[in-house]
């Protein structure tokens, strides 16, 4: 099916307080422009260096998600343009991004990611950490950061029943989190589901759904 209609569809089946993040990654310009030619703006990278040139060469209206594991030292080279950034799991990279927002005299919007996944490789803090870190003096001190809410990969299975489990999880550790309220931290955002499961996470509570095959087709990683 064309780019464009699949986003079509998709998108007509997403609830109004849901944001559509088009996963674009290994995907040329060439249909990344289709989506942006049918008025999709949102989309997702999840490696510094190709966002950094989607980002140079594209129209600049388009808001950059990243959604991949950060490495500290890449954060500079997406620091003056970056939009949300999905996989924040530890405190370092959110005084590195926190460091970099200064030079760019801007605030960066960032996710805590949660383990809600069984597998060992999946990234992210426990709830109870995520805790610790927003009420630490240290995060207090972060004001180029701003923590607006949770991201989290349910494990990759076809048992619907353990990944509903994990998003509701992830759901209550919002819940919990969303509590608490300093001037660096205010969540109103939970990033769960991809094409597989995005209905099941919407149904969770998801808000903002990273959607990628579903809408540029199979990924070719060779
Ligand atoms: C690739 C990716 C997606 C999109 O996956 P699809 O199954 O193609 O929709 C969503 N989230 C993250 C973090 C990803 O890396």
């Amino acid at each position: 099916m064309p780019i464009k209609e699949s986003l079509q569809n998709i998108k007509s089946t997403l609830p109004n307080h849901v944001t559509l993040v088009a996963v674009s990654k290994t995907k040329p310009v060439s249909d990344i422009m289709e989506a942006y030619d049918a008025g999709h703006k949102v989309f997702g990278e999840n490696k510094i260096q190709d966002m950094v040139e989607k980002h140079e060469i594209m129209p600049k209206d388009i808001e950059w998600h990243m959604i991949g594991h950060v490495q500290r030292n890449k954060v500079k080279y997406m620091a003056s343009f970056v939009s949300l950034i999905h996989g924040v799991d530890n405190l370092k990279l959110l005084q590195e991004i926190n460091k970099q927002a200064i030079k760019h005299g801007r605030v960066i919007e960032c996710l805590i990611q949660i383990k809600i996944a069984s597998e060992d490789s999946k990234f992210g803090m426990d709830p109870e950490e995520a805790s610790e870190i927003i009420l630490s003096e240290a995060f207090s001190e972060l004001k180029n950061i701003k923590v607006v809410g949770v991201m989290g990969m349910a494990t990759f299975t076809h048992d619907k029943i353990q990944v509903e489990k994990e998003f509701k999880r992830l759901k209550s550790t919002f819940d919990n989190l969303k509590t608490i309220k300093t001037e660096n931290c205010e969540l109103n955002i939970i990033s769960m589901g991809m094409s597989g499961d995005y209905q099941l996470a919407i149904d969770c509570g998801s808000t903002m759904v990273r959607v990628g095959s579903s809408i540029f087709g199979a990924r070719n990683y060779n």
